[in-house]
């Protein structure tokens, strides 16, 4: 049975035929998420709802204050809610670094209960690191279909002018009035709806990793974020014109792909080489020129970028690679490698947290084995992924960047983050694969870096 999407006569989502068979431990979401049309006087009830108390921080920028945050604050006091409001002010954009992290801290006070995020992407992850440091709950109210890290449990961050990621928790009620995501910039509209495409390479890669390493694959989490890719596609127009169905569909998409972080416990289904390329490119530009290119915006030029390799691999003939020839790379180049790329600080880090990553020769040499015996059953999966063109397509309409180079990312960023994506994490990718088959030098050397 496929799963289903709906409200009840509150506006909260429902979701239904979650169950499945897999092999991976399965938790329900227990987040209150609210999508519909006039959702921010409802706001008390919500939360009382929830029994989130009544002092909080609502916390906004100019930008949000006005199309949320003064309606949030407002509602909030006439219903009694003993409510500080933090503005952030700022010569240009907002950003999570320290000095934001820490004026909301300073805010914070013993009594308050609560948190509310009025914003996307930064204002939400400064309220969830806040939330994670002050042991508080968080509400989300969602200014832009920006970003899928509304459900996420992790906040990228800015740290003495350098990306981290901090965990944090997922807020306890999302409220995505539709009214306001409408009154997004076109750019951030963008940015969600090249988060959302990415994820296709997300699922093949897991789907990979399930042929190559007998990784558990979820099929409910792979048909959520592929219907959510699906009706994206399907609805580029309304998206575009940031009609309320348009917006649905968009945000819908992104917190749908979040929830599958909840169900099975990882983001296995929402970022994988696309991420980690995306990831690479915003670390790099931001310590060369302070400011990186938007996470959404990043990652769909980046799926398009990796895209290629996959349809190329499935019509790849391995049959004469010897798995006796293949040596995983020495363990002192392999580190001297990581430092390399993802600088001294960031190497380390990524090493340590994914051992698993240093192969044994014995090892390797069984993936090697294993994507011969298996080389049908990845093609498969390649060839189920939506079109190429389609996707291409999609992202034209919507007058989004198709490349990196566009984005203003140096080509040798770029070339870097085609090398050493594979290396982010220890999950399994097709980028892995063609390393271990010695074939990942090839296809990046003949990358068209535009189509
Ligand atoms: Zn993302
Ligand atoms: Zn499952």
């Amino acid at each position: 049975m496929s799963v289903k999407v709906r409200y009840d006569d509150d506006h909260r989502m429902i979701l239904e035929n979650l169950s499945c068979d897999c092999p991976c431990d399965h938790a329900q979401p227990n987040q209150d998420i609210y999508v519909g049309k006039g959702l921010i006087p409802r706001l008390p009830e919500y939360i009382a709802r929830r029994g989130l108390g009544t002092h909080c921080v609502v916390v906004c920028d100019e930008n949000t204050y006005k199309v949320a945050g003064e309606q949030v604050y407002q509602v909030l006091k006439n219903a009694g809610y003993d409510a500080i409001l933090l503005k952030f002010v700022r010569e240009g954009e907002l950003v999570p670094d320290e000095r934001t992290i820490g004026e909301l801290l300073l805010t914070i006070q013993p009594e308050t209960e609560f948190l509310v995020a009025v914003g996307s992407g930064s204002i939400t992850d400064t309220c969830r690191v806040n939330a994670a440091r002050c042991k508080l709950p968080f509400v989300s109210v969602s200014t832009a279909p920006s970003m899928d890290g509304y459900t996420s449990v992790v906040a990228p961050l800015i740290l003495r002018g350098t990306k981290i990621h901090r965990a944090g928790p997922c807020p306890e009620i999302i409220v995505c009035d539709l009214q306001v995501l409408a009154t997004a910039p076109l750019d951030m509209v963008r940015s969600g709806v090249g988060d959302v495409l990415g994820k296709y390479i997300a699922i093949a890669d897991w789907q990979i990793g399930s042929v190559i390493n007998d990784e558990p694959y979820c099929p409910t989490c792979g048909e959520i974020v592929l219907n959510a890719v699906a009706s994206l596609i399907d609805n580029i127009d309304e998206i575009r014109n940031r009609t309320e169905k348009g917006m649905q569909v968009l945000i819908e998409g992104l917190l749908l792909a979040g929830i599958t972080i909840m169900i099975v416990g990882h983001t296995r289904a929402v970022a994988s080489v696309e991420h980690n390329v995306g990831h690479f490119v915003e670390m790099k530009m931001l310590e060369r020129y302070g400011k990186a290119p938007s996470h959404g915006a990043t990652v769909g030029a980046a799926t398009l970028m990796v895209y290629p390799a996959f349809k190329r691999f499935a019509n790849e003939d391995i049959s004469g690679i010897d798995p006796e020839k293949r040596f995983p790379m020495p363990v002192e180049e392999r580190r001297a490698f990581m430092r390399d790329t993802w600088g001294v600080e960031g190497g380390e880090t990524i090493m340590a947290e994914n051992p698993g990553d240093f192969l044994t020769t014995e090892e390797l040499r069984r993936r090697v084995r294993r994507a011969k015996e298996r080389f049908g059953d990845i093609k498969k999966i390649i060839d189920g992924m939506p079109a190429y063109d389609e996707i291409y397509a999609a992202m034209e309409r919507l007058g989004a960047k198709m490349t990196l180079d566009e984005l203003g990312v140096d080509p040798d960023v770029v070339n870097t983050a085609m090398h050493c994506a594979k290396d982010y994490r220890t999950r399994y990718s097709l980028f892995k694969t063609l390393d271990e088959l010695g074939l990942l030098e090839t296809y990046i050397a003949d990358y068209p870096m535009t189509r």
